[in-house]
């Protein structure tokens, strides 16, 4: 699909004129359609006058606001390439990511403008930092709304051109930069418009933060092409986010994980009238069958649907038709039209494997990033010559053509020449109701032997010890899958994206601060 992001998004806008495209979850501002469309124009012609030109990187450093998406399109109207940033980052973090950007100006908001400042100063090269709301000394996108400058004659090429840059969640290591073009994610909204379950005159909820790939499909994706409703709140805090769904009749949520661990075992959800959701999409992360089901069945609405995709598929491959009557529980969906999918053996990528054999996804189409930004060679590791991208994902397909995400190739443990994937024993663990929630790694034994170790969060009130925890996973795997060592914790360490760092719980283990 040849368009900039701006037009394939919100090529409708105008003509869905009054309805609410945005509402602040907590303050009940509004911005509706048209003025989304105005906004994004007049947000382009002030930064194209403060001298952003195409090509130029734009560091976009917010947490979700009702601005976000018009300073969003509106930089990427004025040919910028949007950088979205981590709204916690420290300076240094922050800092590294404008230098390996090589970003030229923030847009930030004036609660994280001293970080801004001090990451513009490390960095080197910012030419101005604007703030969303008012500073002193800094241009501010609310002044620009009533911009009168011309808006910028911009000649964006899609297949060429970056939109984004957003940054890998950094799961299994240093964060990289994945250059998606116009043309990338223009062509995967169309890819996934028919998929997604939201129509017009539906409110859904956006909690994930938008500077993460999944958290911004709420903003690039169906939604806002459609005319539906985006009521945003600025973090996940459980209270506020019930008390959201109930207060503006919320159809639909799109969430990870964690939030429908949330939903389907904390007892603050009783409290609320949650009787106008009609689906829940989650993706990020693996969400086990049992799960998803005791969420659906609590709050009286059809299955959990899933998506799969990654920062470097802009960002998807797979999802759940909305229309399905009926899709096996657990799938992460079918593959999306005109993408290409191979399931490869682990130790022999030659062979391609059958139905509901477990291998690792390899994706190829046109969804498929350019690169990660200033790292060919990375780049060259995840994409081969042949333009298949290998996702480092395990996954198999039943005879419907359903994929089913196991784990990662990475986090696999291997005990006694078995593998055992710790997303499994994860999923099992929160079927015990003593359980609140559980993260597994692989440690080394005495003998130097990988063995699968649960850090386990206890319930509230529950007095559960380690023993009760390897009796209650050995009732119900294979020998070789048990859980060998418990370690109680407070909570289970995980990225803003909702997907469990394994790589924390190695490190504290190898750095012996743990039992
Ligand atoms: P990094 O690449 O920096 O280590 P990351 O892979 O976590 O971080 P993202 O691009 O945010 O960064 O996440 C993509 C990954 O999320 C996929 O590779 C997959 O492991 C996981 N994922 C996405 N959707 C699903 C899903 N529905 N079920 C299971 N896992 C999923
Ligand atoms: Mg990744």
């Amino acid at each position: 699909v040849d368009l900039p992001i701006h037009d394939a998004v919100l090529g409708n806008a105008a003509e869905f004129g009054d309805i609410p495209a945005l509402i602040d979850g907590v303050e009940g501002t509004t911005v509706t359609y048209s003025q989304l469309d105005l906004f994004t124009r007049r947000i382009a012609a002030a930064l194209a006058e403060s001298g952003v030109r195409k090509g130029d990187v734009l560091a976009l450093h917010s947490p979700n606001t009702i601005a976000y998406p018009a300073v969003f399109y509106g930089a990427t109207r004025a040919g910028a390439s949007v950088t979205t940033v981590h709204p916690l980052s420290t300076p240094a973090e922050f800092a590294k990511q404008l230098r390996d950007s090589g970003a030229r100006w923030i847009v930030t908001v004036s609660p994280l403008l001293d970080t801004a400042r001090a990451a513009a100063e490390q960095a080197g090269g910012i030419a101005e930092i604007f703030v969303c709301d008012q500073a002193p000394g800094h241009r501010s996108v609310l002044e620009m709304l009533g911009s009168t400058a011309p808006e910028p004659d911009v000649d964006i090429d899609p297949a060429e051109d970056i939109a984004v840059l957003p940054y890998s969640s950094g799961t299994t290591g240093v964060p990289k930069g994945v250059m998606l073009t116009h043309r990338s994610i223009a062509t995967n909204l169309v890819q996934l418009d028919p998929t997604m379950p939201s129509v017009p005159g539906d409110r859904i909820l956006a909690v994930l933060p938008f500077f993460h790939i999944y958290g911004l499909t709420a903003l690039m994706n169906g939604p806002l092409r459609r005319g539906v409703t985006v009521v945003v709140l600025p973090r996940f805090d459980l209270e506020q986010f019930l008390s959201a769904i109930e207060k503006h009749r919320i159809q639909g949520l799109y969430v990870a994980p964690p939030i429908v661990l949330a939903l389907a075992k904390h007892p603050a959800v009783d409290g609320y009238d949650l009787s106008s959701l009609e689906y829940i999409l989650s993706a990020a992360a693996p969400l086990d069958a049992e799960l998803a089901r005791a969420c659906s069945t609590r709050l009286g609405i059809p299955p959990v649907l899933q998506a799969y995709g990654m920062t470097e598929l802009s960002p998807g491959t797979h999802s759940v038709p909305r229309d399905s009557e009926d899709f096996p529980a657990g799938a992460v969906g079918k593959l999306l039209p005109s993408t290409e999918m191979r399931i490869v053996g682990l130790d022999d990528p030659d062979t391609d494997l059958g139905v509901g054999e477990s291998g690792e996804i390899w994706i190829r189409g046109p969804q498929v990033m350019k690169g990660y930004f200033g790292r060919p060679e990375d780049t060259d590791a995840m994409i081969d010559k042949d333009g298949w991208l290998h996702t480092g994902d395990i996954g198999r397909v039943d005879d419907n053509g359903w994929l089913f995400v196991v784990d990662r190739v990475k986090e696999l443990i291997k005990y006694k020449g078995y593998q055992v994937a710790p997303a499994e024993l994860e999923a099992l663990l929160l079927t015990d109701p003593r359980i609140a929630d559980a993260a597994v790694i692989g440690v080394s034994d005495e003998d130097g032997q990988e063995i699968p170790k649960a850090f386990v969060v206890r319930q509230p009130g529950q007095t559960l010890t380690a023993d009760d925890v390897v009796q209650f996973v050995a009732g119900q795997v294979a020998p070789y899958k048990k859980v060998r060592r418990v370690e109680f914790v407070d909570a289970v360490p995980r990225a803003i994206s909702g997907k469990i760092l394994r790589r924390e719980l190695r490190a504290r283990e190898r750095s012996g601060s743990a039992s």
